[in-house]
């Protein structure tokens, strides 16, 4: 019952032999490679048995690159060549890679920035992907042999420049992508939720710098990500940061020195990881000028000092509901996800949000990874034990659209559309004679091209002349299984096409990409009264347009005094026309349409009777 084929073509296998394929789990904080071996979904660990990798990579001049936990050991020391949660500025431009204070200097470069560090300028792209490599000669020491692909997680909130920046850091490893998966949705997989009886089952997710929540539906085998929600600058960072600032004020340390801070951030993460156990921890860090600083911190105290940063999440949660028309009750099964959720309060917070435990039973670090795994095994064509087909689908975060007359949005492909999807819409052309269409794809929820963020331009060109709103254009948006986008403009009677595919050069952040969410939550009013105002201002200038060209070529037909009052509804209509009170234009639209009824009359006689010179009353019958 396969809806959607989800094996890429000239994948099918070969008989008796499996292809190796992995799963990778590419955090801001972990990252995680995943293999399914003998019918059963492992973490691949290193050679000292370790399953995390730390997302951290230290550029030398005097060796190899260092990746992971020998990199991770010298953040405090050498911060500037040692670049953490590289994934934070992944597709991302200057203005967002700056807005969270780091060690880094940054380079402006056109799609996304670079990191200078002391031995050249790095692309988050080269920096990721040094990850990637260690990833991959891992799995391929443990697999014995060449992968022949990967399935990589995102966030679901990744968007088109974040998924084509991941996409171009496998390539750079040498990994052949079989396909980008949202994190939550994997985890969702490795729970097997794709097996369980039909419901509605939640992911929440929180990790080291980022929060997920995600909504899935399974029906009759298909599996459906029917909502997401997040708050991508929310993660176990932020609960260090606040055990960081109990250390200064207990400790009465003012402002920290960079290294000491590093420091302080890296102890207070080993307490928080500790009260996950026990009642009480202590956060201890060396701080240069007062030596080693020691200070006691108990459970009850970290979850009073954290409550917020919890709740913001469980806020999320609702909402995210509310967007899927759920109540907490209809929900079957929560899983958790991410380091920061094996922390008791927040088990226990979440739990009582669903009104039933969650699912705990898999590692929480493991989970996505795991479940990358399986899919990537039967992306690579490797049948499943059980040799069912199930299908996967996943939402677009954002609306898509084109900008119409008037800078005004229309929505082509609706946010929590579930992808791959294609919508196409027919336009028409505005201008008398137009042989040419421009064409602007936007992203976002509000009603005015302003308010939304610009994906890219592209124009159709060769439209064969014809009366405005004749030409009929064609405009099909498609989004790919990886959540990438073209879009195609054809004209239907030539059948002249032009298409782009977007990788938007410059990513959108995170607190964009909320703000904007947010935004449309509580704009919906404004909005409806902005696009009211814009359409009647675009009727106006049509109008205007009309009633100008038609006086040109017919203006004969009125005397005088007609004249004159034609154009004086005209200026009326012009002097209201560019403010913003749209029952007034409507009004002044209506005078001026009453104005030059007669007008109209007169020219289709004349019209008519131009058409009938010449001919005989019996070629007309
Ligand atoms: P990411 O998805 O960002 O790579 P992870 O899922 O690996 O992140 O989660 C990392 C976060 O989990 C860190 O903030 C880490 O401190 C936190 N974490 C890991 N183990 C524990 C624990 N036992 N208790 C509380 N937090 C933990
Ligand atoms: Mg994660």
């Amino acid at each position: 019952m396969a809806l959607l084929q989800i094996s890429e073509p000239g994948m099918s296998p070969e008989p008796h032999q499996r292809r190796l394929a992995v799963g990778i789990d590419l955090g801001t904080t972990n990252s995680l490679v995943a293999a399914v071996r003998s019918g059963v979904a492992d973490v691949l660990p290193d050679e000292l048995g370790r399953p995390l990798l730390p997302s951290v990579v230290r550029y030398r001049d005097d060796g190899p690159v260092e990746v992971g936990h020998v990199a991770w050991e010298c953040a405090s020391e050498d911060p500037r060549n040692t670049i953490v949660s590289v994934k934070r500025y992944m597709g991302r431009g200057l203005a967002d890679a700056t807005r969270h204070p780091s060690p880094y200097t940054f380079v402006d470069a056109p799609g996304m920035v670079r990191i200078r560090t002391d031995f050249g300028e790095r692309s988050p792209v080269e920096v990721s992907a040094e990850i990637l490599r260690v990833l991959r000669a891992r799995a391929e020491a443990s697999l014995g042999g060449e992968l022949v692909g990967a399935v990589i997680t995102v966030p679901a909130y990744f968007d088109d420049a974040q998924r084509q920046a991941t996409k171009d850091a496998a390539r750079l490893a040498g990994l052949e992508v079989l396909r980008l998966l949202n994190e939550p949705t994997a985890a969702a997989i490795a729970y097997g939720l794709d097996h369980a009886s039909e419901g509605v089952y939640a992911v929440y997710d929180l990790g080291g710098g980022t929060f997920d929540i995600s909504v899935l539906r399974l029906t009759k085998g298909v599996f459906e990500v029917i909502a997401t929600g997040g708050d991508t600058a929310l993660g176990g960072d932020d609960f260090d940061r606040r055990l960081g600032d109990f250390f200064v004020a207990e400790g009465g340390l003012g402002e920290l020195a960079p290294d000491d801070l590093r420091r302080v951030l890296k102890a207070a993460r080993l307490a928080k990881e500790s009260l996950s156990e026990h009642p009480e921890a202590r956060i201890e860090a060396r701080i240069v000028g007062r030596g080693l600083v020691s200070v006691p911190v108990t459970a009850v105290q970290f979850h009073a000092m954290t409550r917020d940063l919890l709740d913001r999440t469980l806020d999320t949660v609702r909402r995210t509901l509310r967007d899927a028309n759920l109540a907490a009750a209809q929900i079957e099964g929560v899983v958790l996800v991410g380091g920061a959720t094996r922390m008791p309060q927040l088990r226990e917070a979440v739990g009582a949000v669903f009104g039933r435990p969650a699912l705990i039973d898999l590692d929480p670090d493991k989970v996505v990874a795991l479940g990358a795994a399986v899919q990537a095994n039967l992306l690579a064509g490797n049948r499943g034990e059980d040799g069912d087909d199930w299908l996967l689908l996943d939402v677009i975060p954002l609306s898509l659209g084109l900008e119409t007359m008037g800078g005004l949005v229309e929505k082509i492909i609706p946010r929590n559309a579930t992808i791959p999807v294609a919508r196409a819409q027919e336009f028409t052309t505005y201008k008398d004679g137009q042989t040419a269409m421009a064409l602007h794809v936007v992203q976002g929820e509000r009603e005015l091209v302003a308010d939304c963020r610009s994906l890219a331009r592209f124009e159709l060109r060769g439209i064969p002349p014809m009366a405005a709103g004749a030409g009929r254009i064609r405009v099909t948006f498609q989004v790919d299984a990886d959540g990438l986008l073209s879009v195609t403009a054809r004209e239907q009677s030539q059948g002249i096409e032009a298409s782009i595919a977007v990788k938007p050069s410059y990513g959108l952040s995170d607190d964009e990409i909320a703000r904007m969410l947010q935004e449309s939550f509580g704009t919906a009013e404004i909005d409806m009264k902005a696009r009211a105002l814009r359409e009647q201002q675009v009727d106006a200038d049509r109008l205007l347009q009309a009633t100008q060209v038609a006086l040109e070529a017919d203006g004969d037909l009125l005397d005088a005094a007609e004249r004159e009052a034609i154009a004086a509804a005209m200026r009326e209509l012009r002097a209201v026309s560019q403010a913003d009170d749209a029952r007034a234009i409507e009004a002044r639209i209506a005078d001026l349409a009453r104005g030059t009824e007669a007008f109209a009359a007169r020219r289709m006689d004349r019209a008519v009777r131009q058409a009938l010179s010449g001919r005989r009353l019996d070629e007309i019958g």
